[in-house]
């Protein structure tokens, strides 16, 4: 069991670099307050004990703890002072871990490895912080002109979440001259003299300072694929459902095929075609969702090759047409609505039979068989019906 962490998570400042006159962690960022996007990394890490949220006063701070989403770790909200020093020691009065994550909710895109590498260092040697190497050269300005180099392998940048063992942090607070404006944890405890482990940071672990940060932000997200909304989205956009309906009088002396299964002899469907309404409403419920029309547009009944076309070959020729155009059906539910024969015993073959010529798994082709209880057209066994709905996948194989 390691030490008991606490989080403090600092959003009690302003957002006028950005442009905006909102606190910076409600600043917009593809679609939610900022804040929520750090908040994301946190609420899910198992490791916390606890979240300290340090947010401004007033309306701002309740919108702010409004906006957190929830997770396993419970959060606790405190306000904020001036300075972002005063906001740490606000923080740390109300946080219980052994140990203290610090973190500034402009960082938004912190991931649950850093923190873990920081809350490491912390445990070993007492303070860590986590630093990236700079990649611009630094010098010194010297009244507006290039003074001396600074060996940018000799310095890093400091990030946060910054970890500490509490009483550590504590006494560098109270150390710390009243009227230093420290910038950051990291700076006070090495004030003591105390040490402070470098761990790696990263860089997308960035702060959010300017509108261009809000761009970049996204970008980020995007490719961590946390764009849920987006990404549900263009998954929605892979599907097509299309509904088919189709009826047939049965008359004596013709046979009785459904998807090339024959399920009765003497007594069968009349039609231009082998009048299989199953066939005949799949292929249309597939055309429908791809947008192709109906079975009338692509086998119509005038043409004399469609004359006693069977089921199988018309479907067929929508599984073709659909595929031309990006598309494969992945289910279908279809209800037979007819009297005489029972669908029952033919149904496993039905089922089989269609998926196979559909390409689907059979597990998601699904046929139920329904008598007209007496009412409607199809009373007494003078004709078949059937309704399906059917599932398109986009395949980008369209020709
Ligand atoms: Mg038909």
């Amino acid at each position: 069991m390691g030490l008991s962490t606490s989080l403090i998570l600092l959003a009690a400042g302003e957002g006028r670099r950005l442009g905006e006159s909102l606190p910076k962690a409600l600043v917009p960022l593809a679609g939610r307050p900022l804040v929520c996007w750090s908040a994301d990394t946190f609420v899910a890490l198992e490791e916390l004990a606890e979240i300290v949220l340090v947010v401004p006063a007033g309306d701002a701070g309740r919108a702010i703890a409004d906006a957190l989403p929830t997770g396993s770790v419970p959060v606790r909200v405190v306000e904020g002072g001036a300075r972002r020093r005063d906001s740490v020691r606000a923080g740390l009065e109300a946080a219980s871990g052994e140990l203290v994550l610090v973190h500034d909710a402009a960082r938004a895109f912190v991931d649950a490895a850093l923190a873990r590498r920081v809350l490491a260092g912390a445990s070993e040697h007492g303070a860590a912080v986590p630093a990236a190497p700079v990649t611009d050269t630094l010098v010194r300005d010297d009244d507006g002109f290039s003074g001396e180099e600074v060996p940018r392998a000799s310095v890093r940048a400091v990030q946060t979440p910054q970890g500490f063992r509490r009483p550590l942090l504590v006494e560098a607070h109270e150390a710390a001259d009243e009227a230093w404006d420290a910038p950051d944890d990291g700076t006070m405890v090495r004030a003591l003299g105390r040490p402070v482990a470098l761990v790696d940071g990263s860089g997308e672990n960035f702060k959010v300072t300017w509108p261009a940060d809000l761009e970049r932000g996204v970008a980020v997200l995007r490719a961590a694929g946390r764009l849920a909304d987006e990404a549900g989205e263009a998954s929605v956009n892979e599907f097509r459902v299309g509904y088919g309906w189709d009826v047939h009088p049965l008359v004596e002396g013709r046979p009785f095929d459904l998807v090339g299964v024959r399920v009765a002899d003497e007594r069968g469907p009349a039609g231009h075609s082998d009048g299989d309404a199953l066939s005949h409403a799949v292929a249309d419920a597939m055309l429908g969702a791809a947008g192709l029309g109906d079975i009338g547009t692509h086998f119509p009944d005038t043409d004399p090759a469609m004359k006693g076309i069977p089921g199988p070959t018309l479907l067929e020729g929508a599984v073709r047409a659909v595929a031309a155009a990006g598309w494969r059906a992945v289910q279908v539910d279809a209800v037979l609505i007819v009297d005489k024969p029972k669908i029952a015993p033919h149904r496993a073959e039905i089922r089989s039979r269609l998926a196979a010529l559909l390409g689907a798994e059979e597990d998601a082709v699904s046929i139920k068989g329904k008598r007209s209880e007496g009412l409607g057209g199809l009373a007494n066994a003078a004709g078949v019906g059937c309704q399906c709905v059917v599932t398109l996948r986009r395949t980008n194989e369209g020709s």
